[in-house]
């Protein structure tokens, strides 16, 4: 006789609280199995990276151990959606499908009609729970804030479970060992994925580690202590953004206030996808740029010959996380000084990013490369950011170990050691050490004069118009500049 049950289907919402889909199925009072899917064409994609993996594999062994009283497990499926959930259709009588709303890439999105599609045809009803505060089908941003706080301080769910009354018949999508081996090697320079870890990151930085939170945001080597550090565990729903809500007391203010901004630039994606691939702002469309495939491997390699911007690329390739002001710093430099279009870089940030969510990265990419003609065009000089972030080095020199030697005077601008000095120092300029990939004393950098240009045309300024009165900005956005 043919089962019927129901069936979870988890993407980015790795934990077992606050869970609206584990909810629904267990109020349904049928049967049902648990589902995580990895998908070799999405995993393929250009913004997909090991460390992803391993986070999702992380969180997946946690949320087995939380589930392990009720003998519930979530099943790690590889194959495409489409194939895995038609099969558990065919196996079983699914009546349900619940999962929450993706807001992800073209790929996941055309993914997701085509599951609509065969749930349809299944007689599966697919109920997608709204996750945190983003909405579908926006027109504009009218009411958004007040309905997000509305959302942001609601009780989180307390998740009560059952025990598994099905026997897990197996299926037939196993992980292969290759090209998976990877997943047994622990990163220790990295956070480590879970729910657990999750809980342990947030609850230090409420108890102890937020008390230089605004002193230190911008600070490269400080900010690793005193920022939250949850960007993962939110990026990949190991934490929801109302439990985070919910412990943190109403005075850490600015910390409350990016939780906002985390859902307004995921809003901002889910109504225009078109940042995956296109400047938002359409006058930017044809914006020449000059391309330097030597440039772009000096940047994602850390060879620049800038050490802070080589430091920050250093740090992340380790260990997957910057704070946002060296992040900004990157895009800048990318597109400012390297001059390259900011597609040529964006994926690779989201590869080494541990924290990559496209609906956060591809708006905040997009503004700090000053395509969106909305915002100021910030350019951030890695010299002045240096002496003002880093001004004894400490950062440079543990990422940059080449620079070691140099005095705190040279630290940020290795170029001006005279070749006597170098030999004292330990340091050969083009050796040692990369000469710096464009000039350092460049006054005003062709990509900027164009952008500024651009941003006066009629185009540009009509398109802005149209940006922001899609997508406007909540008014606690305006002080993001005052305080980074
Ligand atoms: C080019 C670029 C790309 C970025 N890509 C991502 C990304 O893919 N994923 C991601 O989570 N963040 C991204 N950010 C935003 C920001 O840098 C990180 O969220 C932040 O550094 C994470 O560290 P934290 O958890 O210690 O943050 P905290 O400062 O402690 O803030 C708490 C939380 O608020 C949210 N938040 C903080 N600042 C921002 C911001 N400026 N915009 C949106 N949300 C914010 C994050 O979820 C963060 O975890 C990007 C920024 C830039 C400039």
């Amino acid at each position: 006789m043919v089962e019927t049950i129901n069936l979870v289907w988890i993407k980015r919402d790795l934990r077992t609280s606050d869970h609206l889909p584990l909810q629904a199925a267990e109020e349904a009072g049928l049967p049902y199995r648990i589902l995580f899917i990895w998908e070799p064409d999405i995993l393929a994609q250009p913004d997909q990276s090991e460390r992803h993996r391993r986070f999702e594999w992380e969180s997946l062994q946690d949320m087995n151990q939380r589930l392990r009283p009720w003998n519930r497990l979530v099943e790690l499926c590889y194959g495409s959606a489409v194939e895995v959930l038609d099969w558990f259709c065919q196996e079983y009588k699914v009546l349900n499908l619940y999962s929450y709303r993706e807001t992800g890439t073209l790929k996941t999105y055309q993914r997701d009609r085509h599951v609509a599609q065969r749930m349809r045809f299944h007689q599966v009803a697919w109920t997608e729970y709204q996750r945190n505060g983003v909405e579908r089908g926006l027109q504009n941003r009218e009411g958004w804030l007040q309905r997000w706080w509305t959302h942001a301080v609601s009780q989180p769910i307390v998740n009560t479970y059952s025990p598994q009354s099905l026997a897990l018949r197996p299926h037939p999508f196993p992980l292969p060992i290759q090209p998976f081996e990877f997943l047994s090697q622990r990163q220790g320079s990295m956070q480590p994925g879970g729910e657990s870890n999750a809980n342990t990151y947030l609850e230090s930085f409420i108890q102890t580690r937020h008390t230089h939170y605004i002193a230190h945001l911008s600070k490269p080597l400080e900010s690793r202590r005193s920022c939250a550090r949850i960007s993962p565990y939110l990026a990949w729903g190991n934490l929801s953004i109302r439990q985070v809500m919910h412990r943190t007391p109403s005075g850490l203010k600015a910390f409350r206030n990016r939780l906002q901004w985390h859902d307004h630039f995921i809003q901002k994606f889910e109504q225009e996808t078109r940042y995956e691939t296109e400047s938002i702002n359409q006058a930017y469309a044809d914006l020449a740029w000059t391309h330097r495939s030597d440039y772009l491997k000096a940047w994602e390699l850390g060879q620049t010959g800038y050490p802070l911007v080589d430091a920050c690329m250093r740090a992340l390739l380790e260990t997957g996380w910057i704070n946002f002001r060296m992040r900004a710093l990157l895009v800048s430099f990318l597109c400012h000084r390297l001059d390259q279009d900011w597609r040529w870089g964006v994926n690779h940030l989201a590869r080494v990013f541990l924290d990559y969510h496209p609906g956060i990265h591809f708006p905040q990419f997009q503004m700090q490369a000053g395509v969106t003609g909305a915002n100021l065009i910030r350019v951030y000089n890695p010299v002045l950011n240096g002496l003002k972030h880093d001004p004894l080095g400490h950062f440079v020199r543990k990422w940059v170990p080449e620079l070691q030697k140099l005095p705190n005077e040279f630290i940020h601008q290795p170029w001006a050691v005279t070749p006597l000095e170098s030999s004292l120092f330990g340091f050969e300029p083009g050796v040692t050490y990369p000469h710096p990939v464009v000039e350092p004393n460049q006054n005003q950098s062709p990509a900027v004069k164009r952008l500024w240009e651009l941003r006066q045309s009629e185009e540009a300024r009509h398109e802005k118009k149209r940006i922001l009165g899609k997508l406007s900005h909540p008014p606690s956005l305006q002080s993001q500049r005052r305080r980074r």
